[in-house]
Parts: C-alpha cells; structure tokens; sequence
C-alpha cells in the first residue's frame, strides 16, 4: 500500500465526526488508514463513493461496506419533539458541530441545516425524545453552497461539517478557558488585558482581581449555605423527570413495536403488556 498523507485521504471523507467507523473522529479514521492500520470500508455515511475513492488513492482493491444495510439507509437529519424535551442539554454537548440550539431548562431545537445526521445526540437523551427523519439528501449538512451536482456537494456538504466542527471545538478551549480562569483567577496573568505595562503596577492588578474574586466567592458560597430550596420544588423537578422518562419509555416501546425488528417488537410487546397491566 502507498503511504499517503492524512490530510488528503480525510479530504475525501465526510467530515460528520460520527464516529461509527469506529474511530473518535474522521481525523483519527485518516490517520489510521494513512498507516495501513484500518480497512477502507468502515467509514458508514461516506458509503460505496468513499471507500471507492479511498481505494484510488491508496491503490487498493475496493471493499463492499462494512455494514451494507447502514450504508444504504436514507441519509437522516434529528428532529427535537419539543414537547417532550426538558432542557438537559446533553445533546448539545454530544453533537460536534453544533447544529442544536436550546439552554439549559428550555426546551431545544435542531438546526436542520446543519445537521449532519451523525446520532450522536439520539443517545444522551434522557427522555428519548430525539427522532432521525430520513431526508433525500444523499450529502449532510444542508450547507448553504450546495449546486445540485452530486460531487461538488459531498465536498461541500464536507467542508461545511468541517468549519462547524472547528468552530466547536473552538468554542470548547474557550469555555475551559474561561473555567480555568475563574477557578484560577491567577491565570488571568495570560491575558493582555491584565498585564500593565509596569510589571509591578500588573503584579498589584492581578492580586487585587484574585482579592475581589475571591471575596465574592466568598460571598456566593455563604449565601448559597443559607438558601433554603424549598423541598417540594426538588420533589416537582424529580417527578417531572420521572414522568418524562416513562413518556419516553413508552413512545420508544411503540416506536420500536410498529418499526423495531423482530427482537425488538417482541421485547416491546412485553413492556406494553406489562405497562396496561399496572395502569
Ligand atoms: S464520517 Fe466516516 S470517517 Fe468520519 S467519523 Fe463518521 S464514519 Fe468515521
Ligand atoms: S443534531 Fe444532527 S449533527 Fe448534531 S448530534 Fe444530532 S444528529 Fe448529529
Ligand atoms: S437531551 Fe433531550 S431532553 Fe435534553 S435538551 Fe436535548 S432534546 Fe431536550
């Protein structure tokens, strides 16, 4: 096999970051291709085009997928059953190229263009209240450069998937930052704006921020300590919870004994029996 460069073998994947090759990204499958550690066929969403340009690149015979009932499938994009979400927001933190958009206790929402239909969402979700309708498209995300002619799409579609995912990951190093800093306040010495042009005059800055930080601090914690939260609101949100996660349970049963397979309808069918008995 030739040795060829990472980059340009991950030019010709999806870029979705889905995971399902089985590697924690579509950087790490190129990597490992790229070594000669990885079979050409496992990269699900890119299906018989991917691996059939994978293996014009890497001079290799071309594979069938390696799970050709997935690779078949309608591509899908996640819809939010709104009335049901209660505002976790563990799906925002699982999609890696941050096509939901919600805050924490409100009820969130899926930005359909850009959603690359990578599941990784459907997991995380307490309440099971996230759907995947397949779609026509056969390249996600619905990028806003898209020209109709199938190859020019894929690596828009890819490229688009890409810039969000780096925006994301971005975003991440932002946030731990910041946490970083405020858990640190002594950390800010990185940043320009704390740093005075007289070392001494930044040296006083610094520790009279830390001061003040950590007297508010302080302050929050001793406040916090005095809160009474009154116990029947804990009670409510638990039972809210509760109440959404048999909703789920129940939605999932029906779902999967309409559309499952066969293990899954029995086992389904078993669970509503069981559910009419105790109402
Ligand atoms: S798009 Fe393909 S290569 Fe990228 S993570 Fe998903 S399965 Fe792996
Ligand atoms: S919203 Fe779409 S892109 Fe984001 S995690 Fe869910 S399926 Fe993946
Ligand atoms: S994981 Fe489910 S319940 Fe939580 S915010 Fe997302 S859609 Fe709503």
């Amino acid at each position: 096999m030739m040795s060829i460069a990472p980059e340009r073998i991950a030019a010709l994947l999806p870029q979705t970051q889905c995971q399902q090759c089985g590697y924690p990204g579509c950087a790490p499958y190129a990597q490992a291709l790229s070594r000669g550690e990885a079979a050409l066929n496992l990269c699900t969403p890119g299906g018989q085009t991917v691996i059939n340009d994978l293996a014009d690149l890497l001079q290799l015979p071309t594979m069938r997928p390696a799970d050709p009932k997935r690779a078949k499938k309608n591509k899908s994009i996640a819809y939010i059953d709104e009335t049901q979400c209660i505002g976790c927001t563990a799906c925002i933190r699982a999609c890696p190229v941050d096509a939901i958009f919600g805050a924490t206790k409100q009820m969130h929402t899926v930005i359909a263009s850009e959603c690359t239909g990578c599941e990784l969402c459907i997991a995380p979700c307490p309440v099971d209240c996230i759907y995947l309708q397949p779609v026509n498209d056969k390249w996600l995300p619905r990028s806003h450069n898209l020209t109709n002619k199938l190859q020019e799409d894929r690596f828009a579609a890819a490229t688009q998937a890409q810039i969000r995912y780096k925006h994301h990951c971005e975003r991440l190093e932002r946030l731990l930052q910041q946490k970083n800093a405020h858990i640190n306040p002594c950390n800010k010495k990185n940043d320009s704006k704390s740093i005075s042009n007289s070392a001494s005059a930044g040296h006083h800055q610094v520790v009279a921020a830390a001061d003040l930080i950590a007297k508010a601090m302080q302050r929050a914690q001793t406040l916090q300590t005095h809160r009474k939260v009154p116990e029947n609101q804990q009670n409510f949100q638990q039972q809210q919870i509760v109440k959404a996660q048999q909703h789920a349970a129940y939605r999932r049963a029906v779902r999967n004994l309409q559309s499952g397979n066969e293990d899954e309808k029995i086992a389904a069918l078993k669970w509503l029996q069981e559910y009419k008995r105790q109402q």
